[in-house]
C-alpha cells in the first residue's frame, strides 16, 4: 500500500513539473509581455533577468488557472525606408538594451530579389538578414519587402506608411481581441476543469482507492480531457492563425503526447494574437481607457522614439533608413496618442516637474540631476536638458497653443 501511494506521488510530481515548465515563456529583448491575473488589470510583465541572456529572458506566468492571460508584442528587427532595408531598429523597450542580433547591414530595394523566410529568419538574397520574434513576423516582413521592391520608387513611401498604419489600428486590434476572448473563454474553462481534476481530483481518488485500481480510468479521463482541449485549440487556432499550420500541428502533437501541456493551451492562442500591432497599441487595447500603467508605458515608448539611444551603425544609407523608420514610428505613435487622448494624452506630453535642487534632466528617462553633465549616464547619446531651457520651451508652447 505504502509503495503504491509513493508511486502515485511520484507521478503527480512529474505531472506538476511538466505543467510548471509550460508556465515558463521566453521573452526576447525586442518583445514585451502583458499579463493579468484573472479579473485583474493588465500590466507589463518583467522577465527574470538572471534567467536570461543577451537575447532575452524567462518569464514565469501565473500557474493558477485560467491560462491565456498573456499577450506579447514585438518591435520590428529591421528598419525600412523608401530606399531600402537595414537590419537594425533603434527602438528599445523598458527591458533595456537592443538585441545583440542586429547587424546594421543595409540593402537597397534595387538590390533585393525574392525575399523569403527560414523559420524566424528574414532571408534576403539567399542570406539570413535578420532574426525576427516569430516566423509570422518574418513572413510579414518578407511580404512587405517583396511588395516594396517590386513597386515603383515613387509609390514606396505611401505603401510603407499604410503598412505601418495597420500596426497602429487600435480599433482593429480591439475587435480582434474581443472576438478572441469570446472564443478562448470556453478553452480557459476546460483548462481550469482539467487542472482541478489532475491536481485535486486524481490525488484524492488515488489516496482513497489506490493507484493500481485507478490507473486505467484516471489515464482515460486525462486523455479524454486533453483531447477535448486539443479539439477546441485546433478550431480556435485555425480561426485566428490561419497561416500557421506548422505551429498548430506542433502544439497539438505536444498536447496529445504530453497531456499536462494542454492545461496551458489558451496561452498558445493569446500569446501572439496581437503581435502584429505596435506595443503602444497593445498596451492601450488591453488596459482600456483608464490604465495608468498603459499611459506610463506609452510615455516611455514615445520618449524612446523622440530620444533614441546612440548606435554604432556608421554607413550613411543605413543610418538614414534607421532615422526614417524612427521618425515614421514616432509620427504614428503620436497620432495614435492624439486619437486616444483620454487614455494617455494628458500625462504623456507633460513637461518634467523640477524637484529640489535639480538643474537638468534626461529627456528620455526623465531622471533629474543636481550636477552638470552633457549625457545621461543611463541613456548613451542622450543630451541632458537644463531646467531653465525647458521652462522656456514650456512657456513658448503654452503661448502658441
Ligand atoms: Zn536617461
Amino acid at each position: 500500500m505504502l509503495s503504491i501511494i509513493t508511486d502515485g506521488q511520484t507521478l503527480l510530481l512529474i505531472l506538476a513539473l511538466l505543467y510548471l515548465t509550460e508556465c515558463l515563456i521566453w521573452v526576447k529583448k525586442q518583445s514585451v509581455a502583458f499579463v493579468s491575473a484573472s479579473g485583474r488589470r493588465w500590466r507589463l510583465a518583467t522577465p527574470i533577468s538572471w534567467l536570461g541572456n543577451a537575447n532575452g529572458a524567462m518569464l514565469i506566468l501565473n500557474p493558477v488557472p485560467p491560462p491565456g492571460r498573456v499577450y506579447l508584442s514585438h518591435l520590428l528587427p529591421v528598419s525600412i525606408s523608401p530606399s531600402g532595408v537595414c537590419a537594425f531598429n533603434s527602438q528599445t523597450l523598458p527591458s533595456g538594451a537592443r538585441p545583440a542580433t542586429q547587424t546594421g547591414e543595409f540593402i537597397s530595394f534595387s538590390a533585393i530579389s525574392n525575399p523569403g523566410t527560414d523559420g524566424a529568419y528574414l532571408v534576403l538574397n539567399g542570406q539570413k538578414f535578420a532574426k525576427c520574434a516569430t516566423p509570422k513576423q518574418a513572413k510579414a516582413l518578407a511580404s512587405i519587402i517583396d511588395a516594396l521592391s517590386k513597386a515603383k520608387p515613387a509609390r514606396r513611401e505611401s505603401l510603407l506608411r499604410s503598412w505601418l498604419a495597420k500596426q497602429f489600428d487600435a480599433r482593429a486590434a480591439t475587435r480582434l481581441w474581443r472576438e478572441a476572448e469570446d472564443s478562448i473563454a470556453v478553452i480557459r474553462w476546460c483548462c481550469s476543469i482539467f487542472f482541478v481534476f489532475m491536481f485535486f481530483g486524481v490525488p484524492v481518488l488515488v489516496t482513497l482507492y489506490g493507484l493500481e485500481q485507478l490507473i486505467i480510468p484516471v489515464a482515460a479521463g486525462i486523455v479524454a480531457l486533453a483531447l477535448q482541449i486539443v479539439f477546441l485549440f485546433f478550431r480556435a487556432h485555425r480561426k485566428f492563425y490561419p497561416a500557421e499550420s506548422q505551429e498548430r500541428l506542433e502544439s497539438m502533437a505536444k498536447m496529445v503526447l504530453c497531456p499536462p501541456v494542454s492545461l496551458r493551451a489558451a496561452d498558445g492562442l493569446t500569446r501572439n494574437l496581437l503581435a502584429e500591432y505596435s506595443p503602444i497599441v497593445v498596451a492601450n487595447v488591453l488596459a482600456g481607457q483608464e490604465g495608468e500603467g498603459a499611459s506610463q508605458f506609452a510615455r516611455e515608448f514615445v520618449l524612446d522614439l523622440q530620444h533614441p539611444l546612440k548606435h554604432e551603425v556608421t554607413d550613411a544609407a543605413a543610418a538614414e533608413t534607421i532615422d526614417w523608420m524612427n521618425a515614421a514610428q514616432l509620427k504614428a505613435c503620436l497620432e495614435h496618442v492624439a486619437r486616444d487622448r483620454k487614455a494617455a494624452g494628458k500625462s504623456l506630453l507633460k513637461a518634467a516637474q523640477r524637484e529640489g535642487d535639480s538643474i537638468s534632466y534626461c529627456p528620455r528617462c526623465l531622471v533629474q540631476f543636481v550636477v552638470a553633465g552633457d549625457e545621461c549616464p543611463d541613456c548613451p547619446g542622450v543630451v541632458l536638458v537644463a531646467f531653465s531651457d525647458s521652462e522656456k520651451e514650456v512657456t513658448l508652447s503654452q503661448t502658441s497653443g
